[in-house]
């Protein structure tokens, strides 16, 4: 932005990036004698940390601004994410001038995790060549998250859903605390630029070709797409308490940040098949995220569908001429390095009410009492509306924390495995156990098998 550049309240209203905390006192306050707000002001959010606002980056829109950094960024003791660690004087001095040829920079690739500290990734890719670019970042990122070396490593693909090891005693628990189970990966098309960083043109292709894919679905998979710029109040508010739809982006979250919200909610779409059990969203964070989903903890049946919608997905690119975006070091290639490989989140909303007590409790050490289970297990704790948010009634969302170096099927058994083991420390704390005594029970069971 150049020194005269300025913005309404209207503007800013509409503006996530922009948004005033304050209302209208602030804004009386910090207002110019214009009535409008001069750009950069001193408090916005998004130039705390360093940056300016970019006036040449072509990806800008009417409703969201790209920074650019001169210099590192200022992180602080709230930057938490793996690129705030790893985004070394070095790194940044040797990628500085880096750029794909759909025109990703690396103020590009770390935006989101510099004006969002809370983060544990902060980093996205623009495009599939961003991959190779911008390795000398990624990389270590990817092996602090995944503990996966991409430099040596190859990764396994394995969707053949009969090889899931489900015992009886583990059904007969988790249908006891799990209310539902979704598996969810991200697949790209090869040739579109990536949400964080695509045209219009890039969401209008993306969306085209995928809405062929869901019309040659057929069977149980057959199911209708609605554009999400189309669906009513109504619609929209019941997708969303059911889970089924996306989190609207905030002014917090790493779509913003990143760019990937972009023109909201144009070309963004949810596919679900009759029976809504299996779903696909359409340029949320990645082109796609295939979804299956049902009540109830039956992991190989949710599985088993899952499987199933990726075959097809994939054969209905080929079918159409183009490709999922993967390679061999990687995996299926996303906007964000914790979605790569598999790209597979198997998470199960399961209520631990005695953890959850200990999280709301005073003690700050048994508060991460679940937090250091599920971390325990390669497990990923999250509230029950999302990433981010509380665990309403005790009810977590609890999934594989690894999506790369294991294949599909070795990641679901995991959280199977995993997911049995916190279930089991559950029923410990309801019978009177402490804290200390279910520490000393998990570091008593073996590591999860490999
Ligand atoms: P992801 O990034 O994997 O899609 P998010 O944390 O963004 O996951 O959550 C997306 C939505 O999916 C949220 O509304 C969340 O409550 C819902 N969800 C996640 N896991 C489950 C589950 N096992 N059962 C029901 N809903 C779920
Ligand atoms: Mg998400």
């Amino acid at each position: 932005m150049g020194a005269a550049a300025s913005i309404s309240q209207d503007e800013v209203k509409n503006l996530p990036q922009y948004k005033i905390a304050g209302g209208e006192e602030k804004w009386n306050e910090i207002k110019g004698e214009d009535g409008n707000l001069a750009l950069p002001y001193p408090e916005d959010p998004y130039l705390k940390f360093g940056g300016r606002y970019s006036d040449s980056d072509p990806k800008n829109t009417p409703d969201f601004k790209y920074l650019e950094f001169d210099a590192l960024p200022n992180f602080s003791d709230k930057h938490k994410s793996a690129m705030s660690r790893h985004l070394t004087q070095e790194v940044f001095d040797k990628l500085r001038d880096a750029k794909s040829s759909k025109g990703y920079t690396l103020s590009n690739v770390i935006m989101t995790g510099v004006v969002t500290p809370h983060l544990g990734v902060g980093a996205t890719a623009g495009d599939e060549e961003c991959w190779e670019i911008f390795k000398d970042l990624y990389y270590p990122i990817i092996k602090d998250w995944h503990g996966y070396d991409a430099e040596t490593q190859v990764h396994p693909v394995d969707l053949d859903p009969s090889k899931l090891v489900f015992s009886d005693e583990q059904k007969e628990v988790f249908n006891q605390y799990v209310v539902s189970t979704r598996i969810r990966a991200a697949r790209n098309v090869s040739g579109f630029a990536l949400p964080a960083g695509a045209t219009a043109e890039d969401r209008a292709g993306v969306e085209a070709v995928l809405k062929q894919a869901f019309a040659g679905l057929t069977g149980e998979l057959a199911g209708t797409y609605y554009e999400l710029g189309g669906l009513s109040d109504e619609q929209r508010d019941f997708l969303l308490q059911k889970g089924f739809l996306f989190q609207i982006p905030t002014a917090k979250n790493l779509l913003t940040g990143a760019g990937a919200a972009r023109s909201w909610p144009d070309n963004r779409g949810i596919f679900h098949n009759e029976a809504q059990t299996a779903l696909c969203w359409v340029n949320e964070e990645d082109h796609c995220r295939i979804i299956s989903m049902e009540n109830g903890g039956d992991i190989p049946s949710v599985f088993t569908r899952f499987c199933a919608l990726s075959e097809a997905l994939k054969a209905s690119a080929e079918a159409n001429n183009t490709k999922l975006m993967w390679n061999e070091k990687l995996g299926f290639l996303g906007t964000c390095p914790s979605n790569l490989g598999t790209g597979l989140r198997a998470s199960v909303m399961v209520v631990l009410p005695k953890f959850n007590e200990l999280m709301e409790g005073e003690n700050q050490a048994d508060k991460e009492l679940l937090e250091e289970v599920c971390s325990k297990f390669d497990l990923q704790p999250r509230g029950s509306a999302g990433e981010h948010s509380a665990a309403v009634g005790g009810k977590f969302d609890v999934s594989n924390k690894q999506r790369l170096g294991f294949s599909e099927v070795q990641l679901v058994q995991k959280m199977i495995d995993g997911v049995n083991k916190v279930i089991k420390l559950e029923q410990m704390l309801a019978n009177g156990s402490t804290p200390d005594e279910v520490r000393a029970a998990m570091n008593a069971v073996d590591e999860p098998a490999a």
